[in-house]
C-alpha cells in the first residue's frame, strides 16, 4: 500500500499539469449560457482510455440539441462482482463578474499550493484525484479489489438530468456497488456525509387589483398580502416542523423566504400581482409533501380572508436521503481517513442536494467526501494541490481494500 502513497507523492507535476490542462477548457453549463462538457470531455476521455480496460461514453442530447457527455472507465478489480464508483462532475458554473477575480478564471494560475481556475476545486478536484488514485495502482503493477469506476458526468450543477439521472438506467449501478462522491466536504477532510435533507422551492404568487396608492380603496394591494402569508408560513412552519437531527448543521430545518420578483415601476402604483419565493431544507424525519400540503392549505385560508388568490407553484422538490451509517462505504471511507490521513472523521447529513440520493434512491449506499475549503461558485475558486495528492490517496487505499 505504501508503494502506492509513495507513487501518488511523486506524481505532484503530473496532478498540477493536468488539472491546468483541464481546467484552460471551460465546461460551463449550457443552463447558465456556458458551452456546456463536450470539449472538456474529450480530454478527459483520452486521458482515461490510456489508463481503463473499458471505457464508454453515454451522451444526452439536451433540449438544445446539445450533446451531453457522460464518461465511464472501468478499471477491472480483481474481484469483479462488484465495482467502487467514484463520480464527479465535468460542468461547472459560470466565472460570474470577471472583476472579481484576481486570477484569470480559465487560465489557471498555480500558487504555491494553490491552483486558482472556475471548477478548479467544483468539481476538478474530483475528477483529478479519482484518476490520478486509479493511475497510481496500476503504475504500482496492482489491481483494486473491486472494478473501480471512474464517472465523469455532465449537468450536475443544473440538476443532472442529462448526467447522472440520464445514466441511471444504463445498467451501470449494481446492489452491492459502492458509491464515494466528491463534490463537497471540508477544509481538514474529516466531513462524511451520509445524508440530505429534503428540499422544495416554492413559487407563491398572489392576485390582487393595481390602483392608484392614493386610492387603495380602488385595488386590493398583492404585495401587503403577499408579506403577510410569507410571514405566516414562516411562523406556522417554524413551531410546526422543529425537530431536530443532529446528523445535521443546523439540526433543524430551515424554511426561507428567498427570491422576491419586481413587481410595479413606479413608488406611486399598488401591485396588483406579487411573487416571491421559499426554499425549504426539509429533515428526514418529515415529508417533504405533508409541508408543501401546509402552505397550500393555508394559501388557502389567505385567499378565503383576503379575497386575494394565493398560488402555490412547486419549481423543485427532492426528497430526503441517508446511507446507513454501518453500512461498507462509510466504514471503509473512515479507516481510510484514519489509516492514510490520520483524521478523526465526523458523520454528518447536510442541507441537501448532491447526486449521491440519486444512488440512495436504488438502495446503493453512497458518501460525498473531499477535503475542500469554502470556494465552490466563488470568485478566485481554488483547489489544493497537498489535497488533490491527498484525496488520492484516500482513494486508493479504499480501491484496494477488501
Ligand atoms: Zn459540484
Amino acid at each position: 500500500m505504501n508503494e502506492i502513497l509513495d507513487r501518488i507523492e511523486g506524481m505532484r507535476d503530473e496532478i498540477v499539469k493536468f488539472t491546468v490542462d483541464m481546467i484552460s477548457i471551460p465546461a460551463v453549463n449550457p443552463a447558465f449560457g456556458g458551452q456546456g462538457e463536450e470539449a472538456r470531455a474529450a480530454f478527459l476521455e483520452k486521458k482515461l482510455k490510456e489508463l481503463c480496460d473499458e471505457v464508454k461514453r453515454y451522451d444526452a442530447m439536451d433540449e438544445n440539441g446539445l450533446k451531453r457527455p457522460n464518461l465511464v472507465g472501468i478499471i477491472f478489480g480483481e474481484d469483479r462482482s462488484h465495482t467502487l464508483w467514484i463520480l464527479s462532475h465535468m460542468d461547472t458554473v459560470p466565472e460570474g463578474d470577471i472583476s472579481l477575480w484576481t486570477h484569470h478564471p480559465y487560465g489557471p494560475v498555480v500558487d504555491g499550493d494553490k491552483i486558482y481556475g472556475r471548477g478548479t476545486l467544483d468539481d476538478g478536484q474530483g475528477i483529478v484525484s479519482s484518476y490520478f488514485a486509479a493511475k497510481a495502482i496500476l503504475e504500482s503493477g496492482k489491481r483494486p479489489h473491486y472494478n473501480l469506476g471512474l464517472v465523469f458526468v455532465a449537468d450536475e450543477e443544473a440538476g443532472s438530468r442529462y448526467g447522472v439521472h440520464f445514466l441511471m438506467d444504463k445498467n451501470l449501478f449494481m446492489p452491492g456497488d459502492l458509491v464515494v462522491v466528491p463534490d463537497s466536504g471540508n477544509s481538514d477532510g474529516s466531513f462524511v456525509e451520509i445524508a440530505e435533507k429534503g428540499s422544495v422551492w416554492l413559487k407563491i404568487t398572489t392576485h390582487g387589483k393595481q390602483s392608484h396608492a392614493s386610492m387603495p380603496h380602488m385595488g386590493l394591494n398583492a404585495h401587503r398580502i403577499g408579506m403577510k402569508f410569507a410571514l405566516k408560513v414562516d411562523d406556522y412552519l417554524h413551531e410546526n416542523y422543529g425537530k431536530k437531527n443532529h446528523l445535521f448543521e443546523p439540526p433543524e430545518s430551515t424554511f426561507e423566504i428567498t427570491k422576491k420578483e419586481k413587481n410595479v415601476d413606479n413608488v406611486n402604483t399598488i401591485p396588483g400581482t406579487d411573487v416571491f419565493y421559499f426554499d425549504f431544507r426539509i429533515l428526514p424525519d418529515y415529508r417533504v409533501d405533508d409541508v408543501v400540503n401546509e402552505v397550500r392549505s393555508l394559501a388557502k385560508d389567505m385567499s378565503e380572508e383576503t379575497g386575494a388568490k394565493i398560488e402555490v407553484e412547486i419549481v423543485q422538490l427532492a426528497e430526503p436521503s441517508a446511507t446507513p451509517e454501518d453500512s461498507k462505504i462509510v466504514n471503509m471511507l473512515i479507516t481510510a481517513l484514519k489509516e492514510v490521513r490520520g483524521i478523526e472523521p465526523v458523520i454528518g447529513g447536510i442541507g441537501g442536494g448532491t447526486v449521491a440520493a440519486a444512488f440512495r434512491k436504488l438502495d446503493i449506499p453512497a458518501v460525498v467526501w473531499m477535503t475542500a475549503d469554502d470556494v465552490e461558485h466563488q470568485p478566485d475558486e481554488y483547489c489544493r494541490i497537498s489535497n488533490l495528492i491527498n484525496d488520492a490517496k484516500v482513494f486508493a487505499y479504499i480501491a484496494m481494500m477488501h
